[in-house]
C-alpha cells in the first residue's frame, strides 16, 4: 500500500505492506485522514514531546529518527478482522476510530508511535472496541473530523460553560474554531473569538462566533458582561460590599453572607477562556488580559518550555485548565452530534489532498490566511490545493 512516511522532519509517500489485524483488531481503508496541528509539531518537535512522555512512563512515542506514518484523525471502511474479534460491525461498514492501538500489553497512540501507523495511508489498523460506526449518511469527510471535534468536545465540558457565561476563544485555528461550534452547539450565547488572521476571523463567523475581535485592535476581554478587570474594582467591591451588608437591621450580616453566598449571590461574574493558539508566551498573555476570577482552559498545545507570572495569576485568583483528548463517551457522543447535525465542522474544511501533496500541505498550513484543515483522500491523484 502507499502510505506517507515522516522520518528526520521529512515526508515521502513509501510502498508498505497492509497491515495485519492482530487479536480485537480491524484492518480499515481509508477513507479520509485530517492533517492536525500535532502532525506538524510532531514532525518538528518529536524529540521534546516523547521526552516528556517518557518522563510519565510511556516510551512508544514519535522520535525524529524513526519511520512513522502519522494521521490521527480518520474515517474508513472495514475490511477485514483479526482473530477473536467479536464482530460486531461487519465488514464494509463506515467508522471512525478513537485512535489507540494495542501491542501486546502495551497501548500506542495510533499515528504518533512507530508502534502504531496512522492514517495516512491507503489502510490502517483499530482496535474492533474502538471503531465507531458511522451513522447513516454522514459523509467521510465529517466523519474524520469527530476526532479533532472531540478534542473540542471534552475542552467545553473540562471548562463547565454555562449557556449563560461569556465564553472567549483566543487563537481561530483549526482546534479554535473547533470549540467555538462546539460552544455554540452547546448552547453558549455569547461566543467572542480573537485571532491576528482576518481569514480566520472569518471562519469564526462561519462556525458561530457571535463577535469577533482583532486582538490588536480591541481586547476580547473588555465586553462589559459585569466582569471584574481591575484590582481597584476587586477591593472596592469587598468594602462595598460589607458596608451593605452592616445596613441590613435585625440580621446578623454573617447569617445574610452565609446565605447569599449558599444562592451564588457572592460568586463573581466571570468568563471562561479557551486559549487554542499554544506557542511559548500565550498563557502569560491571557493570564494578563484575563479578567479577574476567570476560569482559563489551556488547549492549544505549546511543545517549548514557557514563562508563566504565577503573581498575576493569584492576584486574579484565575483557574487554569489543561486539557487532553477527550474519553471514549465524549467522542462517541461528539459523532453523534455530527450525524444529527447539531453541530456543522465543515467550514473548517479548505482543501482536499491526495498523499503525493502531504508535504505541501504541510507548508500550505503554515499560512493562517488560506488554510484551516486539510484532510488527505488517499486514492486521490488530482491536485486539491
Ligand atoms: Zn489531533
Amino acid at each position: 500500500m502507499r502510505t506517507v512516511i515522516c522520518e528526520q522532519a521529512e515526508l515521502s509517500v513509501q510502498e508498505r505492506p497492509v497491515p495485519e489485524p492482530g487479536p480485537g483488531q480491524v484492518l480499515i481503508e481509508v477513507s479520509r485522514c485530517g492533517i492536525c496541528g500535532s502532525d506538524l509539531h510532531a514532525r518538528h518537535h518529536a524529540d521534546r514531546l516523547a521526552d516528556v512522555t517518557a518522563e510519565m512512563g510511556y516510551d512508544g512515542a514519535i522520535r525524529s529518527d524513526q519511520a512513522v506514518t502519522l494521521g490521527h484523525e480518520f474515517s474508513g471502511t472495514i475490511v477485514e478482522h483479526g482473530p477473536r474479534s467479536r464482530r460486531f460491525s461487519p465488514a464494509g461498514t463506515p467508522v471512525t476510530v478513537f485512535p489507540l492501538l494495542r501491542e501486546g500489553s502495551a497501548v500506542h497512540l495510533t499515528g504518533l508511535s512507530a508502534h502504531a501507523p496512522g492514517g495516512y495511508a491507503e489502510y490502517v489498523l483499530a482496535e474492533e472496541s474502538l471503531a465507531f460506526p458511522v451513522p447513516n449518511g454522514l459523509s467521510s469527510d465529517t466523519a474524520a473530523l469527530t476526532e479533532p471535534m472531540a478534542v473540542a468536545w471534552h475542552a467545553v465540558r473540562r471548562g463547565e460553560v454555562g449557556r449563560r457565561d461569556v465564553a472567549v476563544v483566543i487563537g481561530c485555528g483549526p482546534v479554535g474554531l473547533a470549540v467555538i461550534c462546539m460552544l455554540k452547539a452547546h448552547g453558549v450565547r455569547h461566543v467572542i473569538a480573537s485571532d491576528l488572521s482576518p481569514g480566520r476571523r472569518a471562519l469564526a463567523v462561519r462556525c458561530g462566533a457571535d463577535m469577533v475581535v482583532d486582538p490588536r485592535e480591541q481586547s476580547p476581554f473588555t465586553g462589559g458582561h459585569g466582569h471584574l478587570t481591575d484590582a481597584p474594582s476587586m477591593l472596592r467591591l469587598a468594602v462595598d460590599g460589607m458596608d451593605r451588608l452592616r445596613r441590613i437591621p435585625l440580621l446578623p450580616w454573617s447569617e445574610v453572607y452565609r446565605t447569599a453566598e449558599r444562592l451564588g449571590a457572592t460568586t463573581p461574574k466571570r468568563p471562561v477562556i479557551f486559549e487554542c493558539v499554544g506557542v511559548p508566551g500565550m498563557i502569560d498573555q491571557v493570564i494578563t488580559g484575563a479578567p479577574i476570577y476567570s476560569r482559563v482552559v489551556v488547549v492549544g498545545v505549546c511543545m517549548e518550555d514557557d514563562r508563566i507570572r504565577p503573581m498575576m495569576a493569584i492576584n486574579k485568583e484565575l483557574d487554569l485548565r489543561f486539557v487532553l483528548g477527550y474519553t471514549p463517551l465524549e467522542f462517541r457522543d461528539t459523532l453523534a452530534m455530527l450525524a444529527e447535525g447539531k453541530v456543522d465542522p465543515t467550514p473548517l474544511i479548505t482543501a482536499t489532498v491526495g498523499l503525493d501533496e502531504v508535504a505541501d500541505a504541510f507548508s500550505a498550513l503554515g499560512d493562517p490566511e488560506s488554510h484551516a484543515k486539510i484532510l488527505i483522500d488517499p486514492k486521490r491523484r488530482e491536485p486539491g490545493l
